[in-house]
This record gives structure tokens, sequence and C-alpha cells, in this order.
């Protein structure tokens, strides 16, 4: 066991590369979808349901 983060050096390849649409990293290589946006998976912009903050 070593301090911090020992894992963190072994990310070398890249799941997800930038979206076209929604211009993030979040396209799987993979699974050939955006998983911010839902691109490739589904038409429609993926919406992120329940996690709207509560208004004050
Ligand atoms: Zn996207």
């Amino acid at each position: 066991m070593v301090k911090g983060t020992p894992s963190k050096g072994k990310r070398q390849k890249r799941s997800h590369i930038r979206c076209r649409r929604c211009g993030s990293q979040s396209f799987s290589v993979h699974g050939k979808y955006c998983v911010a946006c839902g691109f490739g998976r589904s038409r429609r912009m993926r919406k992120y349901p329940g996690w709207r903050k509560k208004k004050p």
C-alpha cells in the first residue's frame, strides 16, 4: 500500500473520446455512444432528471 492514489498513472487507454455533438470527452470508443449527451444511443439529448438543485 502506498499513500495517495497509486492507480492513477495506469490510465493509459482512453475509453472516451471527444463527442462531436456536445463537445465533451465523453464519447465511448467501445460502446460508440456519448455518456454525456447520449449521442449514438439516442437522438435526443440525454437529460439529468434528478440532478437539479433545490431552489433556494
Ligand atoms: Zn456528447
